[in-house]
């Protein structure tokens, strides 16, 4: 990025830039104590940002290739709304570096617009819990915007609980003050549990001791997973979730699930006036299912995941508050193997070329290159900072911003 524009946003981002946080504050600052906020002050007035994580693990075929996709949606009637990059890769720019391709670490890279060594925060083998050591584009975006936390949101799968670590990276500068929050069942539950024990009944029937035993104990094993949720309640999202209890019940078995579940959560949030995220990043996970090796569990997640993209793309054309005014970003977390005579097909850890090779669509707000296919190699660090410059913020240690050159 040159010098006049990085001065140029210095200007609109004002006194609320990260860089004035005295460092010993922050280290002075651990989760135990209730945080203190510092957003940005300047008021916002880019476009909203949705990132929907085309993943679990999605390849260019069967999504962006028109003979094989189970994605007709993004690929028939989305794709000309914008610009799709065809060859968009991960770790084009250092492929000596041994990115890994999988599903935190994409969705770290797609964030942080980095791929520099991931923190960790506990975990093993498949569970590894991540953290990102790059600022992410939620902490750039509320440092430098007078953004509360609520209003940037992760829509999370239940099933990948090692990516409730992604709200804020370990950068120094950055972190928790400028965290986003998270929607997924797991923190339903962390918000339901006190309450079912507390009122002693469960959907109007009173709990048993065994019910309260069983209760407490998932309870326990919810808290130990992520130890880091703040004892400050979010006022807006408890209000969140005593609407989603009123609607669908204590039990869990009335709501959508699987990546349906996802894409249910994003649609409240964005029409529930207390919550109306200007950031958002949707999850979508099931694809991942087909590690258990059959096809099938694959396909059918990409076309649920299309579904899920044209009721939250319709909610944004509909509701007054997205409409016209928000940039969407599809991109799969990392690809899939395409060799078809191993044992397990589809997989993604094995450093194939096809599970690096992955797409991205932009549209919305901002993109004013309708229809455009991009055939040049790009890569998934790109894309924060052409984020960052679609909104007018700042992305200090991401890629590139150049990316947006093709946008507009
Ligand atoms: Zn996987």
């Amino acid at each position: 990025m040159d010098t006049s524009r990085r001065n140029f946003l210095a200007g609109i981002t004002g006194a609320g830039v990260a860089g004035t946080v005295p460092l010993l504050t922050q280290l002075e600052n651990p989760e135990s104590q209730t945080p203190t906020f510092r957003q940005g002050t300047a008021d916002y007035k880019g476009p909203n940002v949705i990132i929907i994580r085309f993943g679990g693990g999605c390849r260019r075929r069967e999504t962006i290739e028109p003979d094989t996709t189970y994605a007709p949606y993004l690929l028939n009637t989305l794709a000309p709304r914008g610009v799709l990059f065809k060859n968009m890769m991960i770790d084009s720019l250092q492929p000596t570096q041994g990115v890994d391709t999988s599903h935190g670490q994409g969705t770290i890279y797609i964030l942080s617009g980095s791929y520099r060594k991931l923190g960790n925060a506990g975990g093993d083998g498949l569970a590894e819990r991540f953290v990102p050591s790059a600022p992410t584009l939620f902490e750039y975006f509320r440092s430098a915007f007078n953004i509360s936390a609520h209003e940037t949101l992760v829509i999370n799968s239940e099933d990948r609980k090692q990516e409730e670590f992604l709200t804020y990276s370990n950068h120094l500068r950055y972190g928790i003050d400028y965290r986003c929050q998270i929607l997924s069942l797991y923190r339903y539950k962390r918000f339901l549990y006190p309450r079912l024990l507390s009122q002693g009944t469960r959907d109007g029937q009173q709990l048993s001791p065994q019910q309260r035993d069983q209760i407490t104990k998932e309870l326990r094993e919810l808290e130990s997973i992520d130890t880091r949720l703040p004892t400050s309640k979010n006022e807006q999202l408890q209000g969140f979730w005593e609407r989603w209890q009123a609607h669908y019940g204590e039990t869990g078995f009335k709501n959508p699930r699987g990546d349906r579940l996802l894409t249910e959560l994003a649609l409240r949030s964005m029409q529930d006036g207390q919550i109306q995220p200007r950031m958002m990043i949707v999850n979508y996970t099931d694809c991942d299912y087909v590690h258990w090796g059959i096809p099938s569990h694959y396909t059918t997640a990409v076309a649920i995941m299309d579904q899920g993209l044209k009721q939250i793309v319709d909610a944004a054309d509909t509701l007054p508050f997205y409409k016209d005014n928000t940039l969407f970003v599809v991109v799969p977390d990392c690809g899939r193997d395409n060799n078809p005579f191993v044992d397990v097909p589809f997989q993604h850890h094995f450093n194939s070329r096809s599970s690096h090779e992955i797409f991205c669509l932009a549209f919305g707000k901002g993109v004013e290159n309708h229809g455009t296919v991009v055939n040049d190699v790009v890569d998934q660090v790109q894309i924060a900072g052409a984020i960052g410059s679609l909104a007018g913020f700042e992305t200090h240690d991401a890629e590139t911003d150049h990316l947006a050159n093709y946008l507009a």
